[in-house]
């Protein structure tokens, strides 16, 4: 079957591989649809000791299962499913926060992922999709959950509704543009994406209808917003984002580009600042976010681009050159 391979840093290759074997209490699907993500790009730039040359990455698909040994699910079945595949035994799998399961593995990392024709996976990390949600629509279940578990943590926090919040996204990719779609859906009328990207705002000033600025020409004001979401988490925005938070406001710690960085803990201390950590979504957020996007909750998704598997090395590329606008590119293998 076809593939799309990581070969080394900065080179995706097309190659012959394997049609996956179907193990016990497993499914082989036939991918219909799989979203590059920025973990995927940064596998691509040779920057995750985890994920190494040879690999098949791609871990937000969706797709028809062509064969079980799971009696759950059946041929012909539409699925998507979570990338992470968790023991079920831990005391955070027996809490339902089965993201921080103690024991976990992931699809495109420690077992081949879905860039490719077919993939197995165990069948207790699917999940059904209901008709009138589409396969392209599904794969981006992955990071839409990435939202809603951020938001949902976040919400338990805030001590005032979300809707009366002033709100600032630093980063305009995937995560962050899903994120604007649901606080608009959820009701959220203040909000501003800071975004360097001149394609990128454009997209989201069409998509969102939100503000946006260019934090490279623009100051965030400072102590002005109760809840910022830092996209990026790079040594700049969460010096932004501590700026930008208002006393008694919350910050969501999302993105993860730099590992550690020296924060201004006066300000978090006396203003009272609560600095929220997230990773990934449960199984739980997962369900919750497939039907949110079977009722549209995230618009109609028409800022999505869609490829064949065969133009993903020219996606990767694209992606790396900063040459698309759209926050999500999907690859198609049939
Ligand atoms: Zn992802
Ligand atoms: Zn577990």
């Amino acid at each position: 079957m076809k593939a799309l391979v990581y070969t080394q840093p900065n080179e995706m290759q097309i190659l012959d591989r394997p049609y996956p074997s179907l193990d016990s209490n497993e499914v082989v699907l036939k991918i219909e649809s799989v979203g590059i993500c920025g973990s995927d790009m940064h596998a691509f730039h040779g920057h995750d000791p985890r994920r190494n040359p040879g690999i098949v990455l791609g871990h937000e698909f969706a797709g028809i299962v062509a064969e079980s040994s799971a009696p759950l699910f059946s041929l012909g079945q539409r699925v998507t499913g979570n990338p992470l595949i968790t023991c079920g035994h831990c005391e955070y799998c027996l809490q339902g926060r089965n993201n921080l399961c103690a024991n976990r593995t992931m699809v495109g990392m420690t077992r081949p992922g879905a860039f490719a024709e077919y993939m197995s996976i165990p069948a207790s990390s699917l999940i059904a999709i209901p008709e009138e949600l589409s396969l392209d629509a599904a794969a981006l279940t992955e990071p839409a959950a990435t939202a809603v578990h951020a938001i949902n943590l976040s919400m338990r926090v805030l001590v005032r509704p979300i809707q009366e919040c002033r709100v600032l996204i630093l980063g305009g990719g995937a995560i962050g543009m899903l994120s604007a779609l649901l606080l608009k859906h959820y009701g959220v009328d203040d909000l501003t994406v800071a975004e360097v990207n001149p394609l990128r705002r454009k997209a989201i000033e069409e998509h969102v209808s939100c503000k946006t600025l260019n934090p490279t020409e623009e100051k965030v004001s400072d102590s002005s917003y109760e809840f910022v979401m830092d996209c990026v988490g790079a040594v700049v925005t969460r010096n932004s984002a501590l700026a930008a938070i208002k006393p008694g406001g919350v910050i969501m710690h999302v993105g993860l580009q730099d590992w550690s960085s020296e924060i201004d803990m006066r300000k978090l201390t006396l203003a009272e600042i609560t600095l929220l950590g997230t990773y990934t979504y449960s199984t739980v957020d997962l369900q919750a976010t497939v039907n949110l996007l079977a009722r549209n909750a995230f618009g109609d998704l028409s800022w999505v681009e869609k490829r064949s598997l065969d133009e993903g090395p020219q996606a990767f590329m694209d992606l790396h050159a900063g040459k698309i606008a759209a926050a999500k590119v999907l690859l198609k293998p049939f």
